[in-house]
Formats: structure tokens, sequence, C-alpha cells
């Protein structure tokens, strides 16, 4: 008998999540039968009934997001190398044995794309300063540090990004820098990733590079934030004739990477293509 895959997401709010929709076009796309659903839990309320159905298959894979990436880690009973180092998940899944098992995809999705975007310039490892310090930009760094890549990270809170970059330390050849917020714009680094909400509907007009300041010769520019398409920081860099991405593709190559560990199947191409065009 064909299985049907019982999929969701966990976290709060959850109101305007394109998780569904891109599994549900994943599942179409692999001739799988199953749903996508949404399962809102408030931030202090108990993650272990859903958690259960996992463990005994009523549920057959879950994506979490804010905020429980951490939160969820002293429940689970393995953790993939990757989500260990980054120390968050987005991906659980139960073994035959009925171990709950954490994995971070959104690591390896942000340099999939980083690659599709940039191609051949992405692969040559550089200098790279990350914006924000909270938990997309942990997994950030990690990508770029264990691509060879020397990262810097920059925060309104300092200590948040100290934190982060003492974490870190030990994953690549170097171990990451700290820049001050308000100097973030004297930065000489090739890429520059926002990994905050500047930029993010509603506050379309917000942007965490500051006005007015060019941008280091030959940069290149990768905004997580994707809902607008095209952020304020995106549009800054069209203007400067900075190469620039937006995370729509980081998001469909996370949830990929989640579906192929829940089913088997890689979703085709054409369904990894259906992302706004890097501006290069
Ligand atoms: P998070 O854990 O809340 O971290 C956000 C970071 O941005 C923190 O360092 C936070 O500092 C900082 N920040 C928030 N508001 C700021 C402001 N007004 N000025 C300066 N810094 C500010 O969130 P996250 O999970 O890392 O997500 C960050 C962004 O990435 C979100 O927009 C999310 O939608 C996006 N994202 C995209 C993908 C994708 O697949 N494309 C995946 C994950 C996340 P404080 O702690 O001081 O507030």
């Amino acid at each position: 008998m064909n299985r049907f895959y019982r999929l969701g997401l966990i976290g709060y709010p959850l109101g305007h999540s394109r998780s569904p929709a891109l599994h549900q076009g994943f599942l179409a796309a692999c001739g799988l039968q199953g749903e996508y659903r949404l399962y809102e839990v408030a931030p202090d309320a108990d993650l272990r009934p859903l958690l259960t159905d996992l463990r005994l298959h009523r549920l057959h894979g879950l994506n979490v997001t804010i905020p429980h990436k951490q939160r969820v880690l002293p429940l689970l009973d393995r953790l993939t190398p990757t989500a260990q180092a980054i120390a968050a998940v987005n991906t659980l899944w139960a073994d035959e044995k009925g171990l709950l098992w954490g994995d971070n995809t959104d690591a390896p999705g942000f340099y999939h794309d980083l690659v599709a975007c940039f191609g051949a310039w992405a692969r040559r490892p550089r200098h790279a300063l990350i914006l924000g310090a909270g938990g997309a930009a942990r997994a950030v760094v990690f990508a770029l540090l264990r691509a060879g890549w020397q990262v810097t990270i920059s925060a309104r809170r300092a200590e948040q990004a100290q934190a982060l970059a003492r974490h870190l330390s030990g994953t690549g050849t170097t171990a990451p820098a700290v820049l001050p917020w308000e100097a973030r714009g004297q930065t000489t680094a090739a890429l520059i990733v926002n990994a905050t909400p500047l930029g993010m509907a509603p506050h379309t007009e917000t942007t965490p590079w500051p006005p007015d300041t060019p941008f280091p010769p030959l940069a290149h520019v990768y905004d997580l934030v994707y809902n607008p398409p095209e952020t304020h920081l995106l549009r800054q860099a069209r203007e400067a004739g900075v190469p620039a991405a937006n995370g729509w593709g980081m998001l469909v190559a996370q949830a990929a990477l989640a579906f192929r560990r829940w089913t088997g199947c890689t979703p085709p191409e054409p369904s990894l293509q259906d992302r706004a065009p890097c501006v290069i």
C-alpha cells in the first residue's frame, strides 16, 4: 500500500508560510500522496504531543521554525553533525526504532542557492559579512566557514555576534570575526548577507545596509528575506550595479532537502527552479 505522507511545520506565528505550497508541489512532482499542515505552537507551549506523533509514525516529517528551532533540541534523541554544530534544527523525523532525529537543512540550502545564483564566483572562498546573529545567521555562518570562507558577523547586539562567533570558532580554518553594527558600512567583504528581518513585509522600507553608503568593490549581496521579492537592500544593490539574490531559492532548497529526508524523493529540477531570478 502506498504511504500517505503526513508532513507539517511547527512554529509561531505561521500565517504567511509558503511551506505548504512548496511541499504540496514536491508531493505532486514526486507522484506521492500526502499533506503538509501548519501546527501553530505558542512559544511556551508543549511540543511533546506532536513529537510523540512523529515517534509513533503518525506523522512522517516536521519542519521547525521560529521560536522552536533551539527549544526542541532537548526533546530529540539524535542530531546530524550539521545540526549538532549549528545547535538548531529545522527538520525532524523518526527512524524505524522510534528515535527522534533533527537536522538543519538551512545551511546546505543557503550554500546550494549561493552557488546556483552566483556560480563559479561563489565556489571560490572569500570574505563574507553576515548581518544579524540569530538562528538563520548561525546556519549561514556555518555553511560559509565549512566552504572555506572567512566570515565576519555584525549584529545590533554585539554580545549576540560574539556568542555566535565563539560557538562556531572551530568550524572553519579561521574563526569568525565581529564588526560593530555601526561600522558595517565600512566592510571590505566580497559577500554581504542579510540575516535580519530588515526589509521584510510589512516593513519594506527598512534595510540593513546604511543609506547612501557604497558597497565594497566587486561585492555580491544575498538577502535571506524573499517577501517582497525585491527588498530595499536588493534595490540598493541593483542601483549600485551589485549582483544580488533574495532568499527564495534558499527556502526552496532547504525544503527540498527536508522532503528528500522524509520521502527519499528529490524533487525534480523544475520545482527547484520556481524562484525569482538572481540579479546578476
Ligand atoms: P532571529 O533568530 O529572530 O534573528 C534575527 C536577527 O536579526 C537577530 O540578530 C536580531 O537581533 C536581528 N534583528 C532583528 N531586528 C533587527 C533590527 N531592526 N535591526 C537590526 N537587527 C535586527 O531570526 P532568523 O530566524 O535568524 O531569521 C532572520 C531572517 O531570515 C528573517 O527575515 C527570516 O524570514 C529569514 N529567513 C529566511 C530563510 C530562507 O530560507 N530564505 C530561512 C531562515 C530565515 P535581536 O536579537 O537583537 O533582535
